[in-house]
């Protein structure tokens, strides 16, 4: 861009510079032929008045040789008189332009080249009152001499505009792209009024971006801390165990518990990874190409199915409510949401606690609500719980074996299928989740 403004205006200005001096080798010119002739003109006026023209010898004798030349022709084109050299050797003149032009119009001028190029002859004819012509004639610099003369004068004087163009146009250049380049510099003070408001939207845009770039950094890199965490927990747990059995220390009877505990944090391990892996799939932006028409009402009547066992070990019954709903998504993404949302609310319940899923239409959208009577959730932890990690109660999740990734893993598949998640929760009553699916009921 630099180098673009840098270009752009040096030749704006070496195109004015040689214009504005070719205009003026054009105007110094044409002032001065204009004096020239001018000067003819009075030197012919001055010839005739002073009648001088009747006395051709004196007139020989001022003027032989001179650099004013004079001479007189006759109506037939004959050189009757000249200053310069003998008339009689001279042809006719007859043809000559400023003479022609003389004897039809009254006056006339012409140049022409010299014997050198250096030089050239100006002419002005007038036609006197006995219809002769006199021709004053006048050697001066040509043109070509003048603009040879001025050369290195322009060269020097077009070299200087240009160098001092060069330094204007590379300081402008500089003051231009000043703010420009300090933006690029401090993208973290983006948000300081800048120089050109044309700038403003695109500065938003960088700035957003930015600060977008910095949090999913952030992100990511507390989301590494937590799984390396959350992985050497049950790590830890199941080298202890086995070291204690490889050592010989343990009894008989130890030897099941330890392998029982064993068992089950590489359970744990498993589902964490399993869960791990199956949020960055839901991250890696696929194309909705997979997407079938799916009753969500099948979908969650086989979860219940599965879950009937679990909600029986905790004492709650699970129930399922609506009929058959639609929804265009992916099968596996509708199993993983109901599940883990029906996971939550038998896990999160108490002894003798009720889970209703119900699936219907509402507003012309398919819907998905799981209540439950369970512990709820304060309100100051409803907005986190989303979180990868995010557990209200540490040791309640981890005895039950959560990850905290469920609610994560849901929150990814809300948005994969363009649908909202609502939640309404009360500490000790329970707790509502509901899904609106967008689009076609
Ligand atoms: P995972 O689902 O990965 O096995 P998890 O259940 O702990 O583990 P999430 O499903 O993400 O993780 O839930 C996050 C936290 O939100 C839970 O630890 C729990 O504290 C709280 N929570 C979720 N659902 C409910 C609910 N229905 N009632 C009360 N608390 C809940
Ligand atoms: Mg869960």
């Amino acid at each position: 861009m630099k180098k673009k403004i840098n270009i752009q205006l040096m030749t704006i200005a070496v195109i004015s510079i040689v214009t504005t001096l070719l205009m003026a080798v054009g105007i110094s010119r044409d002032l001065f032929w204009n004096q020239i002739f001018e000067d003819l003109k009075t030197y012919t006026r001055l010839i005739c008045y002073t009648g001088i023209l009747e006395d051709t010898p004196r007139l020989k004798e001022k003027f032989f040789q001179e650099d004013l030349r004079i001479t007189l022709i006759d109506r037939e084109g004959k050189v009757v008189f000249e200053s310069y050299t003998d008339a009689s050797r001279m042809e006719n003149h007859k043809d000559r332009p400023e003479v022609q032009e003389a004897f039809s119009m009254g006056e006339g001028m012409a140049v022409r080249k010299s014997s050198t190029i250096r030089k050239s002859s100006f002419y002005y004819a007038l036609r006197m009152e006995d219809g002769k012509v006199i021709r004053v004639s006048q050697e001066a610099d040509s043109m070509w001499k003048i603009f040879s003369d001025a050369l290195p004068v322009m060269g020097i004087t077009l070299a200087i505009l240009i160098f001092l163009c060069l330094l204007v146009s590379r300081f402008l250049t500089a003051s231009l792209l000043k703010p420009i380049k300090q933006i690029a510099e401090n993208m973290d003070k983006l948000g300081e009024p800048n120089t050109y408001e044309e700038l403003t939207p695109f500065i938003a845009t960088i700035q957003k971006q930015h600060e977008d770039i910095l949090k999913n950094a952030g992100m990511r890199q507390e989301f590494t801390a937590n799984v390396s965490h959350e992985l050497k927990t049950p790590l830890t747990s199941i080298s202890g165990y086995s070291e204690l059995i490889e050592n010989g220390m343990a009894t008989s009877e130890d030897v099941v518990r330890f392998a029982r505990e064993i068992h089950r944090n590489s359970n744990r391990l498993l589902t964490l990874i399993n869960d791990v892996i199956r949020l960055s799939e839901l991250d890696t932006a696929e194309r909705e190409e997979t997407f079938e028409t799916i009753d969500l009402y099948e979908i969650a009547a086989t979860c219940v199915d599965m879950l009937q066992i679990n909600a029986e070990k905790n004492q709650v019954t699970l129930e399922l409510r609506g009929s058959s709903c639609l929804v265009r998504s992916e099968k596996q993404m509708l199993e993983e949401l109901v599940y883990n949302l029906c996971d939550n609310a038998i896990r999160y319940n108490n002894k003798d606690g009720r889970v209703v899923v119900t699936v219907q239409i509402q507003g012309g959208k398919t819907v998905l609500i799981v209540e439950d009577t369970g512990i709820g959730i304060p309100k100051e932890h409803q907005e986190r719980i989303f979180e990868r990690f995010y557990r209200v109660d540490k040791s309640r999740s981890k005895s039950t074996g959560g990850t905290g990734l469920g609610l994560a893993i849901v929150k990814h598949i809300v948005a994969r299928n363009h649908a909202r998640i609502s939640l309404e929760s009360r500490v000790g009553e329970g707790t509502r989740i509901m899904v609106v699916f967008e689009g076609e009921g």
